[in-house]
């Protein structure tokens, strides 16, 4: 048992915060008390110090499913309060694994020195439940790897029976709790899928009350065609959760289109479609650096671009198209943000710019010593937009980032990855002032969304996953040069009654 006493209960919902003792007994919460709860030892006891204690955040959005594999601690997540987070994101999850897209993932994820034996989310969960990791994980089921499992990389068009293979293998994945379908329309191989092939696997989420999540086949000059795909899919479907994965106008061009693309999800919501949307307080994002690349570069997957970089002359012929393609100064607004690449890893936080005088043939090096492994951070956005977006009443916090330990051991990332969450509370402090509004945002909001019943609020009965922050120092310092220094303004983290972080 755990006594919480001496603090402010923001509970998850928008009721202002008010003085409470909290009492736990093993993995949930017992009792919420306005008197004080007698009888707890001090040894079992904590001094809130006057903070806020809220349930633990969720962040709505994040790719730790290898992560955390190789580094249960969570050390990036639970130094921010965050104590679930929604894996299997952008199309790509952990599972089904087959002979066809195996090797891929293994070479995506080298870095975090795990074996995928697995083959199906049972057995993926009964591997991470065995590291009784720091941070509870939340799956997605991700198209990208689910068509990859039954149909390889390449852009041959379905067959029936390959179709009904991934219905079967989504609805087996849905079954054993998975909690919907993520799509990531950008990448090999499911920008290949067409419309009937997203409808039908969205009929099966529809059938076990899903949520879609996407990262749409556009951000930018497509944003608004990419948001009308989505919704018409969910109609289509009768699926009933829409959730639009690091919500955003990419590039200056199509910093207008925020009014249109908004309109299109409050129309759909006024029609009962409940879409909701997640972001990270940054206006530059990450991706594989091999987004760059020009067509036919653009359909093929990390190992089949790897293997044709080994030729020289095939280098040359791209660094040339690249020197023409794009101008000098676009080097500039692109970082290489992560490499596993013994030549590369270290020279991570800076820009392409920065990294040599010939910006084209340093990318095309860049990828050839590791396609999979290198990031690139590309800004792009507007700093008006994202905050117009974080102020969306549906909008919640998800950092599109790992559970990364703090040692560096997985080499560097974006600064989102230790910061996301705590930084997306500062900020709506700033804004709005409403702590309650905040605290929401964060917790009960993506529980309903993605029907974590026994999270996001201090309530009797649910589990016992709390964070105690100071709401005046809660924010993140980390940047491209630290991008792992811890958030700061958190006081304690608990997870299913156990405490992970103390400051
Ligand atoms: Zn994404």
């Amino acid at each position: 048992m755990l006594r919480f006493t001496n603090l402010w209960v923001a509970d998850g919902t928008i009721k202002p915060p008010f003085r409470a003792d909290i009492l736990t007994d093993g993995s949930t919460i017992a009792a919420v008390s306005t008197e004080k709860i007698a009888g707890i030892p001090a040894s079992d006891t904590v001094d809130g110090g006057g903070m806020i204690l809220a349930p633990g955040f969720i962040d709505a959005h994040g790719h730790s499913d290898i992560a955390l594999l190789a580094a249960p601690e969570g050390d990036s997540k639970i130094m921010q309060g965050v104590t679930t987070e929604i894996a299997g994101n952008c199309g790509l999850s952990a599972f089904p694994l087959t002979g066809l897209n195996r090797e891929h993932l293994e070479k995506l994820y080298a870095n975090y020195g795990q074996s995928l034996d697995w083959s199906d989310y049972t057995e993926y969960r009964a591997r991470l439940r065995a590291k009784d990791p720091a941070l509870r994980l939340v799956c997605l089921c991700g198209h990208n790897t689910l068509r990859a499992a039954v149909c390889g990389y390449g852009n041959a068009p379905l067959t029936g029976g390959q179709l009904a293979e991934m219905e079967r293998l989504l609805g087996a994945a849905l079954d054993a709790g998975a909690k919907g379908l993520s799509t990531g329309l950008l990448y090999v191989p499911g920008k290949f899928a067409d419309r009937e092939e997203l409808v039908r696997l969205l009929r099966v989420v529809a059938a076990h009350r899903g949520v879609y999540a996407t990262h749409l086949r556009s951000e930018g000059n497509g944003l608004l065609e990419s948001v009308a795909e989505t919704l018409e899919y969910a109609r289509l479907s009768g699926v009933g959760k829409v959730q639009i994965s690091h919500f955003k106008t990419a590039g200056k061009a199509n910093w207008s289109k925020l009014d249109g693309a908004i309109r299109l999800i409050e129309d759909a919501r006024h029609d009962r479609l409940d879409v909701t949307v997640d972001r990270y307080p940054y206006i530059e994002s990450m991706t594989q650096l091999s987004v760059i690349l020009p067509p036919p570069w653009d359909d093929l997957d990390d190992v089949e671009i790897q293997k044709r970089l080994r030729i020289t002359e095939t280098r040359e012929q791209l660094t040339e198209e690249l020197r023409r393609s794009r101008p000098a100064d676009y080097w500039e607004q692109v970082r290489l943000a992560a490499s596993s690449a013994p030549r590369w890893c270290g020279k991570c936080g800076k820009t392409i710019a920065e990294l040599g005088d010939d910006p084209a043939r340093t990318v095309v090096e860049i990828l050839a010593a590791d396609t999979a492994s290198a990031c690139g951070a590309f800004r792009g956005m507007d700093e008006a937009n994202l905050k117009r977006i974080m102020a969306l009443d549906y909008c919640m916090p998800g950092s599109d980032g790992n559970a990364l330990p703090l040692d560096g051991a997985f080499g560097s990332t974006h600064p989102r990855a230790f910061g996301a969450i705590a930084k997306f509370i500062r900020r709506r402090l700033d804004e709005s002032g409403d702590i309650s509004d905040a605290v929401r945002r964060a917790t009960s909001l993506p529980a309903e969304v993605f029907d974590l019943s026994d999270r996001g609020r201090i309530t009797p009965g649910y589990s016992a996953d709390l964070v105690l922050f100071d709401p005046d120092n809660i924010n993140s310092p980390a940047d491209f040069a630290a991008p792992r220094t811890p958030a700061s303004g958190i006081g304690l983290t608990v997870t299913r009654g156990r405490i992970v972080f103390r400051a």
